[in-house]
């Protein structure tokens, strides 16, 4: 068996690592204006250049013509990837990978299951937009946003008439400024025979719209609160038929849910997993992409993740017989997200002691 993965990144080096000891063989797709740093997945498996325009069979080939072919990011050629679906199955598919690369998009299908989010507009003026949400409001590009790049937040009516002289922002969506109390995210995964996995909801702390440090299980949720997040996305894996794991970014308001995103992928909130879960979402992505029995998502202990953004190298010192290193083998840059460390402990106490003092340590 070979799967064929689209990117080079960690993610994509992580299922590689976890999908290599089933047996399976990799092959990965560097699209040659995005990955341009290989090293995450050098010597992982085989690694084809491509280009749009290229031949998808001549990419096809060169990849070691894979069983099936999956990715482990939502900004991808859609074109590439439908092309791709000629020669072998993609999972997740092109379309569920299309419903979740544009924010319009994904906003329609969760209203389409009525499922909550935060109230929005689109293709309607700044202005009509803000009677319509009030401020705050938050502007988003449909799909060239990750780490909140490529957003803006309208404070007050001041900062309002200045966006709006600049930019009409009519092709963006625009959303009412949630005041949660936290953020969580649900990261579920759905074999090709339509068994259906959560692990538990994990709390999230973004520090300059990116993901910093995760906690799991996310502390006050109740079995209410938990049961519907499944349920929201119980609703979306079944509407979509999605096979692979499917990550959902949620706000809880009070005692409330509302979805913030979706990335059909592997996340970086699921990465505590790989310490903190009977079988880690790397593995269960590609089980469930290779037609195989899915592995239990039962939590082993609580478990944090502390993202290492920008550190020089890997932070070896941090490594104890109750948390581990993934380093990504990536160049160094400012605020780059270069490896992560995940943690253990009997409670929440001494979880977030032992990730506070990393945290000191690292920044
Ligand atoms: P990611 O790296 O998770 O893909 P992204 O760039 O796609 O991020 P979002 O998840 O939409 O962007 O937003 C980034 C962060 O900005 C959120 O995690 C949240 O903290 C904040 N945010 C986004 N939308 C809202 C909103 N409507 N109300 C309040 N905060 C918001
Ligand atoms: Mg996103
Ligand atoms: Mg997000």
């Amino acid at each position: 068996m070979r799967i064929g993965i689209i990117g080079c990144g960690q993610l994509a080096r992580m299922m590689a690592l976890a999908g290599l000891p089933l047996g399976i063989k990799f092959s990965f797709v560097a699209d040659s204006g995005v990955d341009t740093d290989l090293s995450c997945v050098e010597g992982l498996g085989i690694i084809a250049p491509w280009q749009p325009g290229q031949s998808i069979e001549a990419l096809y080939q060169a990849l070691g013509k894979p069983d099936v072919i999956t990715v482990e990011k939502e900004q991808v050629d859609l074109h590439l990837v439908q092309q791709l679906e000629t020669y072998c199955t993609v999972r997740p598919s092109a379309a569920s990978i299309t419903q979740c690369k544009s924010r319009i998009k994904e906003k329609q299908l969760l209203a389409k299951l009525d499922i909550p989010c935060a109230p929005f507009t689109y293709q309607v003026d700044l202005a009509q937009s803000a009677a319509t949400l009030g401020l705050p409001m938050v502007i988003k590009s449909l799909d060239e946003g990750y780490d909140g790049k490529n957003q803006w937040v309208v404070h007050d009516n001041d900062s309002l008439n200045t966006l709006a002289a600049s930019e009409n922002f009519g092709d963006h969506l625009i959303e009412q400024w949630i005041p949660f109390d936290k953020e969580v995210s649900l990261i579920g995964t759905r074999g090709h025979d339509g068994d259906i996995h959560f692990y538990p909801l994990t709390e999230n702390v973004h520090r300059k719209g990116i993901l910093i440090r995760s906690t799991a299980p996310a502390k006050h949720i109740s079995p209410k609160m938990e049961a519907a997040a499944q349920d929201y996305m119980r609703r979306l894996l079944e509407a979509e038929d999605y096979v692979g794991v499917l990550a959902m970014e949620l706000f809880v308001v009070g005692d409330q849910l509302l979805v913030n995103e979706l990335a059909p992928r592997v996340h970086n909130s699921g990465h505590w997993t790989q310490m903190g879960a009977t079988t880690c979402q790397f593995e269960n992505h590609i089980r469930a992409v290779a037609g195989l029995p899915l592995g239990a998502t039962t939590l082993t202990s609580k478990t944090g993740m502390l993202n290492l953004l920008g550190v020089a190298v890997p932070p070896m010192k941090a490594l104890s017989s109750s948390s581990s290193l993934h380093w990504y083998n990536k160049e160094s840059k400012p605020n780059r997200k270069l490896g992560h460390i995940n943690f253990t402990a009997a409670d929440y106490v001494s979880l977030d002691q032992q990730m506070d003092l990393a945290e000191t340590h690292l920044y």
